[in-house]
């Protein structure tokens, strides 16, 4: 069984089919990346894996454990007790387009605020990791600094090490670099690049071609609720069959 497996995934809002049938599977340790036109479902499909919204029909499992299934001859997908989801969704972190920091705490104070609150560790016990991830994300010397006085870069980075204080075993990326001036990008793929190559498992939805096709062991083309075409960064950028994928990766140049 793979690590992370969601199945048949369909999401409504109200009348409208986001999700029409999306199945993805990956390893631990793999690097996923979900490309494709906007508004073709990739932020809903994150969000759902992380219960920022719950699915219509389909099936989540995370190592194992099931989130969310739907029972054979069912129209509607039955949820794991709220115990069990709210376990399995501490497993990952995620980090979004627009950081969300929280912007009345200082860095240090962002980072910790998770590990106190959901899983009750002291300060002293979540100081440690904190000042490690921080110094790993080149931004202790920020520590006290708020939110507003960062830039964009400097802001992602401590998104990233916030949801990397969690100790997640999955992180989920939603365009980490679309709100970000081009000179600021690069510090935050490195970021991203770095968690890459300490094996992380990750799932990237990104408009970074160059940096979906370095860093991925696996590319995801999805285009009006469905994913259109499946395979290595070889396959889907130099060799797409979908007439979809090729226009879409044209559209990129
Ligand atoms: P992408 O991330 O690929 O740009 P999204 O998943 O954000 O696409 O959105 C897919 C579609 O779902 C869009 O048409 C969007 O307007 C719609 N949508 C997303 N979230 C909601 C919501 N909370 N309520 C209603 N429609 C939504
Ligand atoms: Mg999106």
């Amino acid at each position: 069984m793979s690590f992370v497996e969601m199945n048949h995934i369909r999401k409504q809002f109200g009348s409208l089919e986001v999700l029409k049938d999306v199945t993805l599977h990956m390893d631990a340790g793999e690097v996923v990346s979900i490309i494709g036109p906007s508004g073709s479902g990739k932020s809903t499909f994150l969000r759902c894996l992380c219960q920022l919204e719950t699915i219509n029909k389909g099936e989540i499992i995370v190592d194992g454990q099931t989130m969310v299934s739907t029972p054979a001859g069912s129209s509607k997908a039955v949820y794991a007790p709220a115990s069990q989801v709210r376990a399995i969704c501490r497993r990952m972190g995620m980090v979004f387009q627009h950081f969300n920091l929280f912007p009345h705490m200082t860095v240090l104070e962002n980072i910790l605020e998770a590990p106190r609150v959901v899983k009750g560790m002291k300060t002293d016990e979540i100081m440690p990791i904190a000042e490690s991830l921080l110094k790993r994300v080149g931004l202790w010397s920020k520590k006290d600094a708020y939110p507003s006085q960062l830039s964009g870069g400097q802001k992602q980075r401590v998104a990233i090490a916030r949801a990397l204080a969690m100790n997640p075993d999955i992180m989920l990326f939603d365009e980490p670099t679309s709100a970000l001036d081009p000179e600021l990008t690069g510090e935050v793929l490195r970021t991203i690049k770095q968690l890459a190559d300490e094996n992380m498992t990750m799932i990237i939805v990104t408009h970074e071609m160059a940096f979906a096709k370095e860093v991925s062991d696996r590319v995801l083309f999805m285009a009006e609720g469905i994913v259109q075409e499946d395979g290595t960064p070889d396959q889907i950028f130099e060799h797409p069959e979908n007439e979809r994928t090729k226009s879409f990766l044209q559209s990129m140049l």
